[in-house]
């Protein structure tokens, strides 16, 4: 059995007491959301009537899931951590690596060698840690997760922005940097902003051709791809009762994509009968018994604007089915629309390639309501024009639609069926086209739409839709068509209008798989050795970072001081690099490249000290290593916005760089800081920023008294031999500093170990 029921058990004996002290603490009636986050408080964390968008709080996640292209990083450094086990039932996933090109056979069986020292690694570092580990062509993380883990008020994390699928099955599950999963798997707090919470109020019914999905996608063009940042999204009402948790899912997974938190939904019905049919009977029945307490409380939902910061509402009888894109997915047509939208802003009328599946919507529903569509077409005369390919969500689904004959209906179209993982989605799809520079468009059931994400072609015009819109328009080839209204030419000439989608929401025979894909850990895995090349050039076991030695950090040389913005995207860039991101000294090959030095304006160019010439950063900050002459780094506003990628933190440590000095942090960058035993610093007088010249070497004076609240001094030696002395601030509490004395956060949790 993959999932964990004594996890469960114990989240569910204990959830009524812990929510009921959360509503007389606040006295008022709860939402779901806020249900979860007061059940899941870290055991350090007192229970308070927490600010939204205010209090940082230290949460304790039942799960974490991890996919194969961050997995690496995390679990390099989850070894360091010195444990047995991973605190809390964790999964790798092989789905970001494997490219689409032909097919699923030959594509899985290509990514298998291409990536075979990752997918060996992961394997056996997995194995060691009594982490579940899903194979390459086992399936899409989310939907893996879906099917076998996710349950009802759970909390879970994950290395992936669409984690937050797992939703549909009533969790709380939000998707974090490697860091993040390191700290949890080790033992420790997750930290999360208390959330805003928007509640969507769904009433009515979806009918015809408008989907689960198109909830998503209006929501979508309303709160647009900032709408939600922040924020927790908690659907309820008749209208969210009536949809299938697979639905459910598709609307929690485009959450991501007006940037919330995460989304959820109140445990019903549709949960229960998805957990029966995924074999989790006893998930359903435990949540049965308590399932006052996995949705809000009736008051909440019936007076949603006193206890809600913002409320839509959308009646699902009235949706139209829309389309997202291009470019952007919140840029939302409804259906009827569409073909004016289309001309007016000259976007390419030819489909050329429809694609459906992904985490997103490979339901067993949406796969028999896109097929129903294509049977249809079929039997009229019709074949797809455009291209059309399918990506099963997961093994299971994959063998079930497959056993039931929907495969067989999408390939008697032209369709091919690509390998159970990320492909197109990500961009890992060799795409087949004669002139790449032709402006282009193509439409999918994916979630993202930004330029150059499916096949790196800017000229690529991408659209988001329903499965079943997609399969029509590919049947069509021709964007301007409207399935509800218009009629297309068959073989024989005649004009055919197709019908409505029909779809089944769980297999009647029930889901069926061969072999899913799954390997379990060993039970004790201390004989098990991770397997890595000393050779490789993806993979670099780490070594711990120095200890502090006590002493104040002197002789610092300036390695760059950076104008303007500089985003974890600066500071490592992403792009071909990813293929490093497993291997921390040439991944730091890319360290600071993108910042621009403030000196000379220019990006990746700064002055060694030492000999005086200009060179990249990477080396200057090699050579000063080398010398064992420590550095500083300098910087502007907001420093380290952006993603929580914990590269951005680890190049610098790993470069010989001690401090970080800026106006001001984005503080997830500043706690990753932290955490690899870095000292992250900001001015306290910001014109202080404008006395660090070039050529400095700076001593820190007073670290020797390093305490919550207290400033440091720093003193400034100009080349001229005059000297200027800054006060700066730090964050760092008592158990930051501990970090900080240790060499990082991981060797102290080895050090409490041991
Ligand atoms: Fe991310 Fe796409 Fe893979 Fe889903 S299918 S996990 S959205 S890359």
């Amino acid at each position: 059995m993959a999932f964990d029921i004594d996890m469960i058990k114990a989240v569910y004996e204990s959830m009524p007491g812990k929510i009921e002290k959360a509503r007389q603490l606040v006295n008022r009636p709860l939402t779901l959301t806020e249900k979860i986050l007061y059940s899941h408080l870290h055991d350090n964390q007192p229970l308070e009537n927490f600010e939204r968008a205010k209090s940082y709080v230290d949460f304790a996640p039942d799960r974490v899931a991890m996919q194969d292209a961050t997995a690496q990083m995390a679990l390099l450094q989850f070894m360091q951590a010195g444990k047995k086990q991973a605190a809390v039932p964790s999964t790798v996933h092989c789905d970001h690596l494997i490219q689409a090109e032909i097919g699923a056979d030959k594509d899985l069986e290509k990514a298998k060698s291409n990536n075979k020292e990752v997918y060996d690694f992961l394997s056996s570092v997995s194995n060691k840690y009594g982490i579940g580990f899903w194979k390459p062509g086992a399936g899409i993380i989310h939907q893996v997760v879906l099917e076998n883990y996710a349950f009802p008020g759970g909390m879970m994390i994950g290395t992936d922005s669409h984690t937050v699928n797992a939703g549909g099955l009533g969790m709380v599950a939000v998707g974090v940097g490697g860091a993040d999963a390191v700290d949890v798997m080790a033992g420790m707090p997750w930290e999360l902003k208390f959330p805003k919470l928007i509640g969507v109020k769904l009433t009515g019914k979806l009918s015809g051709w408008t989907s689960a999905k198109d909830v998503i996608l209006k929501v979508a063009g309303i709160l647009t791809v900032k709408g939600g940042t922040g924020a927790i999204v908690e659907y309820f009402g008749e209208g969210a009762e009536s949809l299938s948790c697979t639905g459910k899912g598709t609307i929690c997974n485009m959450g991501a994509e007006i940037g919330a938190t995460t989304s959820t939904f109140g445990y019903d019905n549709s949960m229960s009968e998805y957990l029966r049919s995924t074999e989790r009977a006893e998930v359903a029945e435990m949540a049965d018994k308590i399932k006052e307490h996995l949705t809000g409380d009736a008051e909440v939902y019936a007076d949603p604007e006193k206890y809600f910061d913002q409320v839509i509402e959308i009646n699902l009888s009235e949706l139209e089915p829309h389309i997202n894109g291009p470019f952007t997915p919140d840029r939302a047509t409804p259906l009827s629309q569409f073909a004016k939208e289309v001309k007016e802003n000259n976007w390419p009328e030819t489909l050329e390639v429809g694609l459906i599946g992904s985490c997103t919507n490979s339901s067993y529903e949406d796969i028999t309501r896109a097929a129903s569509v294509a049977e249809e077409a079929q039997a009229k005369g019709l074949k797809a024009k455009a291209e059309f390919t399918i990506t099963p969500g997961s093994e299971l689904v994959r063998y079930t639609v497959e056993r039931d004959g929907y495969l067989k209906t999408f390939e008697n179209m032209g369709g091919v069926v690509l390998a159970n993982a990320c492909g197109p989605c990500i961009g890992q799809w060799a795409r087949h086209t004669d002139d790449p520079k032709r402006k282009n468009s193509i439409i999918t059931s994916f979630n993202r739409n930004f330029a150059k994400r499916n096949d790196g072609n800017p000229n690529t015009h991408s659209f988001v839709a329903s499965p079943e819109i997609v399969t029509a328009f590919a049947i069509a080839g021709d964007l301007t068509f409207n399935p509800m209204t218009d009629t297309l030419k068959n073989e024989a000439g005649e004009e055919v209008k197709l019908p409505e989608p029909k779809g089944i929401e769980l297999p009647i025979k029930g889901f069926a798989v061969e072999d899913a894909g799954y390997q379990a850990p060993a039970e004790d895995g201390s004989d098990v050795e991770v397997i890595v090349n000393p050779d490789s050039e993806r993979l670099q076991l780490l070594s711990p970072f120095d200890e502090w030695d006590g002493e104040n950090i002197t002789g610092m040389k300036l390695l760059i001081k950076a104008k303007g913005k500089c985003t974890t995207d600066h500071i490592s860039m992403a792009g071909p690099w990813l293929r490093y991101r497993g291997h921390l000294d040439n991944i730091s090959n890319n360290m600071l490249t993108g910042a621009v030095n403030f000196f000379n304006e220019e990006t990746d160019s700064i002055k060694d000290q030492i000999s005086g010439e200009y060179d990249s950063v990477p080396n200057v900050a090699r050579h000063y290593k080398a010398e064992g002459i420590p550095s500083i780094v300098v910087g502007d506003h907001n420093y380290g916005e952006g993603s929580s990628r914990e590269h951005a933190a680890m190049e610098p440590r790993h470069l010989g760089v001690r401090v970080v000095l800026v106006k001001s942090f984005a503080r997830i960058h500043e706690t990753n800081l932290k955490k690899q035993g870095m000292l992250g610093l900001t001015f306290e007088n910001e014109n202080d920023y404008d006395k660090i010249l070039e050529d400095d070497v700076i001593d820190i004076i007073d670290l020797d008294s390093f305490a919550p609240g207290k400033p440091i001094t720093l003193k400034l030696t100009h080349a001229d031999g005059s000297t200027d002395t800054i006060v700066t601030n730090h964050t760092y509490n008592e158990g930051q500093i501990e970090w900080f004395k240790a060499g990082s956060a991981l060797n102290l949790i080895k050090k409490q170990n041991a």
